[in-house]
C-alpha cells in the first residue's frame, strides 16, 4: 500500500502548523513532515522573538499560555532619542507555541511525523507527486506544501524559489535577566517592545529589547550584510560580537545576565518572492519569503500565507477532478499577493532606505514620528510614498538621492 494523503506539508513552523490544522478542521488528511525530534521540539528551530499582536491571537485562536508578556507599547528607539506608540501586543515562549500548534492539529486529526527530515520531491511526468524523507522513505499526496522556512529543500528543487544569499538577514538573541526596564535617560520599557536604529549596535538593521516580565528580557539584533552593513560594520565582528558589544555598552545590563539555554538564532530573506506555487506544489511562509522585511513581523504573516493555501487547497479539493494544476493553484498567489503579503514591494523599499539613513537621521525620525498625525502614520506604514514623503526633509535630498542611484544599478 502507497502511503498517501490529501496534502503533505514539509516543516512544523507557523506556516505549516498553521496550515495543518485549518486542513484537518475541514476534513482532509494532511500529514506534516518535521526534520527535528518530537523530544524537546523545538530546539534548532526554536528561532523567533514572537513578539506579536492581538490580530494574530484572535484571527488564529491562539491560547493565553503560550503568551511570556502582554505589553502595552511599541518603542523606537535612535541612538538619542526615542518614540513611544500605544500599541498593544504579547511576546510569546516561540517553543510553547509551536507545541500547541502541534497538538491542537493533532487534535483536529493532522498526522505529524518528527524525524521526518524532507530532502526531495518525488516527480512523476513532470510533476511533484509526493516527497523523499528521512533517507529512502517517500510519501505521496494530491498537493505537497513546502513550509521548511528558509531550507526550502522542495521550493528550491521545483525552481519556484531562489533565495538569494545576498539577501539574508541573520539574527542572534539572549534571554536575560537582571536587565533595568525603566533606565535614566531612557524609555520605561517596562511591557513593552523596542527595537533600536544604531548603526553602532546593528550596522544595517536593527537591535531589540522585549520585556518577558519582572527584569528579564527577549534581547537581540540582526542585520542583512549589505553595503549599509558594510559601511557601518566594525572590522572582524560577527553577529555575536555585536550582541556582546551591546550588552558590555548600555547601561541597562550592567547587572543583567543570560539565562542559561536561552539563545536564539535564525535568519530569514528579505526579497521579493520568485515564485509560489505550481502543479501540486505551493510554497509557503519563510521559504517563499513572507516575513515583513521592514521590523521582521514573521509570524502572523507567514500563518497568514499557511490559510491561503489551504483555501486555495480546500477550493480545488471541492471540485469533482480535483484539479490542482498550476493554474488552479494560482488562486495562491493571487492570496498572498492580496491578503498574506500586500505592499511587499514597497515594504521592501521602505527598509532600504532606513537602513541608508545615518544615526543622525534616525534621532531625527523619532521627532518626525512624534510630530506627524495618526492618519499619516499608518498610510506611511502601508507603504503609501505620498505619506512617506511627508516625513522627509529637504536635507534628505542626498540620502534619496544615493536610494535612487543604488536602486538603478540593481
Ligand atoms: C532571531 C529572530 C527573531 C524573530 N522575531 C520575530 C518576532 O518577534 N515576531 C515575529 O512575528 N517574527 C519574528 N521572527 C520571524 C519568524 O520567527 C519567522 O518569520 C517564522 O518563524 C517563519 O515561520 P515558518 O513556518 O515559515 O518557518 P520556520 O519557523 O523556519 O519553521 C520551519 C520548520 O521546518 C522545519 N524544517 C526545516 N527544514 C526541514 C526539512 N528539510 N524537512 C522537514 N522539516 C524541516 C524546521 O525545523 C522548522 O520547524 C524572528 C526570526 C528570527 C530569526
Amino acid at each position: 500500500m502507497t502511503d498517501r494523503f490529501d496534502v503533505i506539508v514539509a516543516g512544523a513552523g507557523p506556516a505549516g502548523g498553521q496550515c495543518a490544522r485549518d486542513l484537518a478542521r475541514r476534513g482532509y488528511d494532511v500529514v506534516v513532515l518535521e526534520a527535528e525530534p518530537e523530544d524537546g521540539f523545538p530546539r534548532q528551530s526554536n528561532k523567533s522573538t514572537a513578539g506579536t499582536f492581538p490580530s494574530m491571537m484572535s484571527a488564529f485562536g491562539i491560547p493565553d499560555d503560550v503568551v511570556m508578556q502582554y505589553t502595552d507599547d511599541v518603542v523606537l528607539e535612535s541612538p538619542n532619542d526615542h518614540y513611544v506608540r500605544h500599541q498593544p501586543g504579547a511576546v510569546l515562549e516561540f517553543a510553547d507555541f509551536k507545541r500547541y500548534l502541534v497538538r491542537d492539529g493533532r487534535e483536529k486529526g493532522a498526522e505529524y511525523r518528527f524525524d521526518a527530515r524532507v530532502s526531495k520531491p518525488v516527480m512523476e511526468g513532470g510533476d511533484i507527486v509526493g516527497v523523499r524523507y528521512d533517507g529512502d522513505r517517500e510519501v505521496y499526496a494530491d498537493v505537497v506544501i513546502d513550509a521548511t522556512g528558509p531550507a526550502a529543500p522542495l521550493a528550491k528543487a521545483l525552481g519556484v524559489s531562489d533565495l538569494k544569499r545576498k539577501n539574508q538577514a541573520i539574527g542572534i538573541e539572549y534571554e536575560m535577566e537582571g536587565v533595568e526596564m525603566d533606565a535614566e535617560g531612557y524609555a520605561d520599557l517596562s511591557d513593552t517592545m523596542m527595537l533600536r536604529l544604531d548603526h553602532d549596535l546593528a550596522p544595517g538593521g536593527y537591535s531589540w529589547i522585549f520585556h518577558t516580565g519582572g527584569d528579564t528580557a527577549k534581547v537581540g539584533l540582526c542585520y542583512i550584510q549589505n553595503q549599509a552593513h558594510r559601511e557601518n560594520a566594525r572590522e572582524g565582528m560577527g553577529i555575536d560580537d555585536y550582541l556582546q558589544y551591546w550588552l558590555d555598552e548600555d547601561p541597562r545590563f550592567a547587572d543583567a545576565e543570560r539565562i542559561e539555554g536561552k539563545q536564539h538564532r535564525g535568519s530569514a530573506h528579505i526579497q521579493m518572492p520568485t515564485g509560489l506555487s505550481t502543479d501540486n506544489f505551493m510554497a509557503i511562509g519563510d521559504t517563499v519569503p513572507t516575513i515583513d522585511p521592514l521590523w521582521g513581523e514573521g509570524i502572523h504573516t507567514c500563518m497568514k500565507s499557511g490559510r491561503a493555501a489551504a483555501m486555495t487547497a480546500d477550493r480545488c479539493f471541492m471540485t469533482n477532478d480535483r484539479d490542482t494544476s498550476a493554474e488552479r493553484l494560482s488562486i495562491y498567489d493571487e492570496l498572498w499577493h492580496n491578503d498574506v503579503a500586500p505592499h511587499m514591494r514597497q515594504r521592501l523599499l521602505m527598509t532600504q532606505l532606513l537602513y541608508l539613513a545615518s544615526n543622525e537621521r534616525y534621532d531625527t525620525l523619532m521627532a518626525d514620528l512624534r510630530r506627524a498625525d495618526e492618519e499619516v502614520l499608518s498610510a506611511a506604514n502601508g507603504g503609501n510614498w505620498r505619506s512617506l514623503a511627508k516625513l522627509f526633509h529637504l536635507d534628505d535630498l542626498p540620502l534619496l538621492t544615493r536610494f535612487a542611484r543604488e536602486r538603478l544599478t540593481e
